[in-house]
């Protein structure tokens, strides 16, 4: 799409089974999500597909019938569990993880949304598959691993810019550089976050953000917000004449309904390019 005159190209690339895939080594595994979680549904997918156990946490009381993310998970093999919305604030607390252990014995527990070093180390390998025809590429930002990734498998001159999903994002900052130095020994300077695009907060929306959604046919609690800000910041001219600018699309538009035997429970494969 040639926007004034910046280019913008949207590449599709699902996060989470690059967050996984350095952390598979573990015989069991554990990770924390809501009831619509793509953490839980790709731990799930991943753990049938290389032989790991896994457990989802999930926050809030068991609906039944399962929804079709926990419905795939358990269909996958994963064991499911709930924690009421006050023990799930609690959940690193040695006291959560206790019961935990107690109740499904010794597990690899997953930071919340997956990220940690080795997350970082996985979507870091995203850049190395993406050749070299841009600038800057944008990515939306939740707990804050795929952009710490992104940013530090970037070639020479690019940079990344993150637009939080999260009100209040101030402290992601932080929390990518922490990640990267826990990667790597070292953050990297070639990255920024965009604060203003939540509309509201997690997985909140505004009228203006679904009428943006539907129109560019997004999933919006992550994909809209960024792409939003990335037109936003195309109209406000913060981007030089000629800037070739690719945006990580990091979900589709609906869950598709997948059988376990699909193996992520994503349409994954090839990055596929679209103008
Ligand atoms: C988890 C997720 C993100 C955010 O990734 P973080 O590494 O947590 O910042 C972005 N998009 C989608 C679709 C996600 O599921």
């Amino acid at each position: 799409m040639e926007l004034g005159n910046v280019r913008l190209v949207l590449v599709h690339d699902d996060n989470k089974p690059r967050k996984l895939k350095h952390n598979l080594g573990h015989p069991r595994i554990l990770a924390f999500g809501g009831a619509y979680s793509n953490l839980i549904r790709a731990l799930a997918g991943a753990g049938r597909e290389h032989g790991v156990e896994t457990i989802g946490v999930i926050r809030g009381e068991e609906h039944l019938p399962l929804n079709p993310v926990l419905a795939y998970a358990r269909a996958c093999g994963m064991r499911l569990t709930y924690l009421d919305r006050a023990a799930y604030r609690r959940k690193h607390t040695p006291e959560v993880l206790d019961r935990l252990r107690a109740e499904f014995g010794e597990v690899f527990v997953l930071p919340e949304g997956g990220s940690n070093a080795a997350a970082v180390r996985g979507c870091a390998e995203l850049p190395a598959e993406l050749g070299d025809d841009y600038d800057v590429i944008c990515c939306p930002v939740g707990t804050g691993g795929t952009l710490a990734g992104i940013a530090a498998g970037l070639p020479p001159g690019r940079r990344a810019i993150g637009f939080s999903v999260l009100k209040g994002g101030g402290f992601l900052h932080e929390e990518v550089a922490r990640l990267q130095r826990q990667a790597y020994g070292e953050a990297t300077a070639n990255w920024s976050i965009e604060l203003g695009y939540h509309f509201g907060g997690y997985a909140r929306t505004t009228p203006e953000l679904d009428a943006f959604a539907a129109e560019h046919h997004v999933e919006r609690i992550y994909v809209a917000k960024m792409l939003y800000g990335v037109h936003d910041l195309i109209r406000k001219g913060r981007f030089e004449p000629g800037t070739r600018i690719l945006a990580v699309v990091t979900a589709q538009p609906e869950l598709p309904v997948a059988s376990c035997d699909s193996p992520t429970g994503f349409d994954s494969g090839e990055p596929r390019w679209r103008r």
